[in-house]
C-alpha cells in the first residue's frame, strides 16, 4: 500500500531557483539576511540578488561552464547565500565544504567534484591550499583557482585574491537577467551536489535539481503556513536565527531560501557557541528556531538558559536525527514553546515528513507527509508490510534527488524504479502520523551531522599497525558515537594502545567523526564470505560492550 499525503497536490513551478526567488515584488529594501555578530551588516534581497548577478558574471568571466562545480569552504556568513544562489542561479553547481574538515576531506570532496573554482574562508587557507594540490595530483587536472570568501574585502593572502576581485561590476549586475530554465531543463540541471553515505559505504554527492528545490521548499513552508489556514503572504511575521550549516541541506532550505521566499529576517552566527545563542535570541526577539534534538539537550540542561529571556520563541522544528520524546515534552513546557518533528535526508532535498505548524505532538511522530509525496514501506526483500508494522521508508515525490554524482552503482541501489528512494530508516506508520524506530543503514548521527562507518574504516586501515577494521555506532547518555572495533597485526598486538590510534586518528578527520564511542582491539571482524562486514554483528557487539566503556 503507498501512503500519500493529506494535503492536496500542490503546483510546483520548474524554473530557475532564482526565477522562483526573485519574483518582482520580492526584491525589496528590508534587511533580511543580518550578521548576528554585527547587525550592522546586513543584506536585503534587492542587494542580494545584484551580488548574485555579480558573481554568476565573475564566474562567466572566470570561464567556469555550466554544470561545473564551484565549490565553497567557509563557516556560515551573510554572503553564504549568495555564493549558493549565485553558483545555482548561473547554472554551475554549488557543493559546500563542512569548515571541521581536514586536508584529507577536502582533497576528497574537490577531487570527487572536479570544482574548478573554489571560495575559502581567509581562517581556513591551511587546509584548502594543500588540498587543493592534492586533489590535483589525484585528478591529473590543474589545482583550481582559489579565492578568499568572506563577509568583507580581504586583501590578497599567498596570492590568493579575494572574490570580490573576479566578480562583475554593479552596473553589469544592473543589466543581466536571470538565466532561464524550461520546466525540462529545471528536472534535468543539477543545481546542488552536497554530501551524504546514503545507505552504505563511503559519502557520496546528492545531486539535486532546481526543480527539487522549488518543490521542497513550496512543500515544507506549505506544511507549516499554508496548511494552517495561512497565506504564502500573509503569516504571523518571524524572526529567525541561523546556525545550523549552509553546507547542510537543512540549513540551505532555510537560510538560503526560505528566508528569500518567505521575506523572513534571519541572524546568521559565524560559528555556533550556546551561551551567545541564547543571547541572540534574547536581543533579537528570535520567534523560530531551526535545531537538532542536541540543541534541545542544552536548552533544557545547560545552566545558562535560565540566565536568558528566550519568551519570543513559539516554535521550534527538530529534525536531522532522532527526538527524544520527554526531552520535547520538558522543554515545550519549559520554555512554552510548540515543537515540531520533521523526518529527511539530503537525497529528498530536504524534508518529506513533518508536524505540522501549530499542532502539539508528545508522542515522538515525525507527522506526516507533504505535499506532493508519497511513502511505501517495505521489509528487507522490498515488500509492502501491513499496515501499522514496522518497514522501511521509502519516498517518491518531486523532491527525491536526481541521482549521485558520479555513482551509478548508489544510484541503482538507492533510486529505485518507479521514481522510489529507499531510505535506510526503518518506521512504523499509524493512522497517516510516522515514527522512526530504528536505522537499517551504515550511517552514524554525531550531533546531528553524518559519519559513514566505511569512511572511518578505511582511515584506521591507513595505520601501520592495524589489518582489519570495523566501525559502528553505540548509544551512550542518549546519543550516539562512533565505536571502532580492530585487528592489530600480530606483531603490534600489546603495543599499539587506544590511546595511541585516538592521538593518530583525530589529526586525520573532523571532530565529529572522531572515534567518541571508544577503540576495542578483536582478533578478527566478523565478515561474509563477500568480504563485507556483518554490520548487523558489530551492532550487536556494539549494544553488548558498552558497560566497558
Ligand atoms: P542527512 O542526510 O544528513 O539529513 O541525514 C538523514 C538521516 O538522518 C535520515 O536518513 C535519518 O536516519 C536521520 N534523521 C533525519 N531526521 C530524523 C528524525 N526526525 N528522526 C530520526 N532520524 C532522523
Amino acid at each position: 500500500m503507498v501512503y500519500r499525503s493529506p494535503y492536496p497536490d500542490l503546483d510546483l513551478p520548474q524554473c530557475n531557483l532564482l526565477t522562483y526567488l526573485f519574483p518582482e515584488h520580492k526584491i525589496t529594501d528590508t534587511p533580511l539576511w543580518i550578521s548576528a555578530e554585527d547587525p550592522s551588516r546586513s543584506l536585503s534581497s534587492r542587494q542580494m540578488l545584484a551580488w548574485i548577478k555579480r558573481l554568476g558574471i565573475g564566474l562567466d568571466k572566470l570561464g567556469v561552464r555550466e554544470g561545473e562545480v564551484v565549490l565553497i569552504f567557509t563557516p556560515n556568513h551573510i554572503f553564504v547565500p549568495c555564493a549558493y544562489l549565485g553558483i545555482v542561479g548561473s547554472k554551475r553547481i554549488f557543493s559546500g565544504g563542512n569548515p571541521s574538515y581536514t586536508v584529507a576531506e577536502m582533497t576528497h570532496q574537490i577531487a570527487d567534484t572536479d570544482a574548478r573554482v573554489i571560495l575559502v574562508h581567509p581562517d581556513l587557507i591551511d587546509t584548502a591550499l594543500p588540498a587543493a594540490t592534492a586533489a590535483a595530483q589525484r585528478t591529473g587536472k590543474s589545482v583550481p583557482q582559489l579565492f578568499l570568501f568572506s563577509d568583507e574585502y580581504v586583501p590578497p593572502i599567498r596570492g590568493i585574491y579575494d572574490w570580490q576581485t573576479f566578480i562583475g561590476t554593479p552596473a553589469e549586475a544592473d543589466r543581466a537577467q536571470i538565466k532561464p530554465l524550461t520546466p525540462t531543463e529545471a528536472v534535468n540541471t543539477v543545481a546542488t551536489v552536497n554530501y551524504s553515505s546514503g545507505t552504505t559505504g563511503l559519502p557520496k554527492g546528492v545531486c539535486v535539481s532546481h526543480a527539487n528545490l522549488i518543490a521542497n521548499l513550496e512543500q515544507n513552508f506549505y506544511t507549516r503556513f499554508v496548511g494552517r489556514g495561512y497565506t504564502w503572504d500573509d503569516f504571523p511575521p518571524e524572526r529567525w536565527l541561523a546556525f545550523l550549516p549552509l553546507y547542510h541541506a537543512y540549513g540551505q532550505l532555510f537560510t538560503n531560501m526560505g528566508v528569500q521566499r518567505l521575506q523572513i529576517p534571519c541572524y546568521i552566527m559565524k560559528v555556533f557557541n550556546f551561551e551567545r545563542y541564547l543571547q541572540h535570541i534574547q536581543n533579537y526577539r528570535i520567534t523560530n528556531l531551526q535545531v537538532a534534538p542536541p540543541i534541545l539537550v542544552m536548552l533544557q540542561k545547560r545552566p545558562e538558559t535560565a540566565n536568558y529571556d528566550i519568551s519570543s520563541v513559539t516554535d521550534i522544528l527538530t529534525g536531522a536525527a532522532p527526538l527524544p520524546t520527554e526531552l520535547a515534552r520538558e522543554v515545550s513546557e519549559r520554555f512554552n514553546v510548540q515543537i515540531n518533528s520533521g523526518w529527511g535526508m539530503t537525497e529528498v532535498t530536504c524534508g518529506a515528513i513533518l508536524v505540522p505548524g501549530g499542532t502539539v505532538d508528545f508522542t515522538g511522530s515525525i507527522g506526516h507527509i507533504i505535499p506532493n509525496t508519497e511513502i511505501s514501506m517495505r521489509d528487507d526483500n522490498g515488500n509492502e508490510v501491513p499496515h501499522g508494522h514496522r518497514g522501511e521508508l521509502y519516498v517518491r515525490g518531486p523532491q527525491v534527488c536526481m541521482r549521485y554524482w558520479k555513482n551509478e552503482e548508489a544510484t541503482r541501489e538507492t533510486l529505485l524504479e518507479g521514481g522510489w528512494l529507499k531510505t535506510g530508516d526503518i518506521a512504523i506508520m499509524r493512522n497517516g502520523k510516522f515514527w522512526i524506530v530504528d536505522r537499517k543503514k551504515e550511517m552514524i548521527k554525531v550531533n546531528a551531522l553524518q559519519v559513514a562507518p566505511a569512511e572511518l574504516e578505511a582511515v584506521l586501515l591507513e595505520h601501520e599497525a592495524i589489518i582489519d577494521s570495523a566501525v559502528t555506532g553505540i548509544q551512550l547518555h542518549g546519543q550516539e558515537w562512533p565505536r571502532a572495533y580492530v585487528t592489530l597485526a600480530p606483531e603490534a598486538t600489546g603495543k599499539v594502545s587506544e590511546e595511541d590510534i585516538h592521538k593518530w586518528f583525530i589529526k586525520r578527520v573532523a571532530k565529529h567523526k572522531r572515534l567518541a564511542g571508544g577503540i576495542m582491539f578483536v582478533d578478527e571482524i566478523p565478515k561474509l564470505a563477500s568480504g563485507k562486514i556483518k554490520r548487523q554483528i558489530m551492532r550487536e557487539w556494539a549494544k553488548r560492550d558498552i558497560p566497558e566503556m
